[in-house]
């Protein structure tokens, strides 16, 4: 294992650690499929990502640590081939009992990312769906963290963006073609959704990449390896998916 994480492994008690073993190898199949080594590190970045973040939840409703260790591990998923570890702006979790709705809005939601409050909205069902069913290409925690990065990414300054600045070009040029070809229903890899706009598109893609990765990459292998250099990772190796 990397010196930085036997550093920051320190941080943590050997209680927590299994803890998070635990949790993850019952509900999480990226985690599950993973080699030793790097579940390792997973459990390291999934308990770093979940001190640094503030979790709340409605009222009445008791969030456990075993549904943090969840959530947290959807946004290690998506960055684990990246240097990013921690949420900067979007840290602030809200975790609701069922799906809201927001005032003068009739729409009903399962998550959302709100860009006044800067906060994470996700309902806890849903949450928990994404992961029981893990080959269905839907997973509300990783489409809403999806959202997170692509905002930090934007709204960080050169030195710092997470995304490499040519990986990211090849991939909105990708997203453009799919984005028209979704609405015309000529891509079906991703579902209709995706056609909303780039900001949709990649968290749906990002949701296909992670569930459906054999299929993504035989049927659209542009835009599957556009996602996948921008995040420095190819899921269909299962047990080993940072590319080197
Ligand atoms: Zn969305």
């Amino acid at each position: 294992m990397h010196l930085k994480y036997k550093f920051i492994a320190v941080f943590f008690s050997q209680k927590e650690k299994n803890e998070c073993h635990y949790v993850l190898m019952a509900t999480n199949t990226y985690y599950k499929n993973l080699s030793e080594n790097n579940r390792g590190i997973f459990r390291i970045r999934t308990l770093l990502f979940l001190r640094t973040t503030g979790f709340n939840s409605e009222v009445g409703f008791l969030l456990k640590n075993n549904m943090k260790i969840l959530i947290s591990s959807a946004f290690v998923q998506i960055t684990f081939g990246l240097n990013m570890m921690t949420l900067r702006t979007f840290n602030s979790i809200f975790v609701t009992p069922r799906s809201y709705s927001y005032l003068n809005n009739k729409a009903i939601f399962d998550g959302d990312v709100n860009l006044y409050t800067k906060k994470v909205n996700m309902s806890w069902p849903a949450i928990e769906r994404g992961f029981d069913i893990p080959d269905d290409a839907m997973n509300l925690a990783i489409h809403e963290f999806g959202h997170c990065i692509f905002f930090e990414n934007a709204t960080r300054s050169f030195l710092f963006k997470i995304f490499k600045g040519r990986d990211f070009e090849v991939w909105k040029k990708e997203a453009v073609d799919a984005l028209k070809r979704v609405q015309l229903r000529e891509l079906k890899v991703l579902r209709d959704y995706a056609g909303t706009n780039s900001i949709e598109l990649f968290s749906v893609s990002l949701e296909t990449f992670f569930e459906k990765p054999v299929y993504f990459e035989r049927k659209e292998p542009n835009l599957y390896w556009s996602m996948a250099h921008l995040l420095k990772q190819d899921p269909r190796n299962t047990s080993d998916p940072i590319l080197k």
